[in-house]
């Protein structure tokens, strides 16, 4: 049976800390699922498709398929038949609420589990806010995104 695990997040834009998790995750697993969450009361700077668009044109892999969902994470997990949800942690900051939401989500769909995957230190202080702060005042972050991902950012943040 074909080993597929999910990896959501809000991925506002995609980074090279979610690319190397994304890497490491598919080389691990048969298919990965990367599943952006559509959440407005995030004020999300790209929509849906637009972050869709972004991961598609800087992932490489042929194993990794790209969806959307709202709602409870289980609950879509559920209804795809995933089991392993991926995770990323960057610091000890990130632990406490990963291991809250690891939880409750197995408390809520009982089967299912996370597998969280280091950060490269590389990337240790990489998230997708950083970068749009970055950006918004005219920073590089040629080393934070793939060209494509920086292009959008820079319209976007006009
Ligand atoms: P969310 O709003 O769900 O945290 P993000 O897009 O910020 O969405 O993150 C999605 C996942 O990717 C999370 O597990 C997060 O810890 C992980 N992640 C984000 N940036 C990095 C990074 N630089 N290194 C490793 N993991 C990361």
């Amino acid at each position: 049976m074909k080993k597929k695990a999910l990896y959501p997040g809000s991925f506002d834009p995609i980074t090279y800390g979610h690319l190397d998790i994304i890497k490491r995750a598919s080389e691990i697993f048969d298919e990965l699922t990367i599943a952006i969450v559509d959440n407005p009361d995030k004020h999300p700077l790209f929509s849906i498709q637009e972050r869709k668009e972004l991961i598609m044109t800087v992932i490489k892999a042929d194993n990794v398929r790209i969806d959307s969902f709202q709602g409870l994470l289980v609950q879509y997990a559920t209804d795809n038949n995933f089991q392993t949800i991926i995770r990323g942690l960057r610091a000890v900051s990130d632990f406490d609420y990963e291991f809250q939401m690891s939880l409750t989500n197995r408390r809520l769909g009982e089967n299912i589990d996370t597998i969280f995957f280091m950060t490269d230190e590389k990337y240790s202080y990489l998230s997708s806010s950083i970068v749009k702060q970055v950006c918004r005042y005219g920073g590089d972050i040629s080393s934070f995104v793939p060209d494509d991902v920086a292009i959008e950012l820079k319209e976007k943040l006009k």
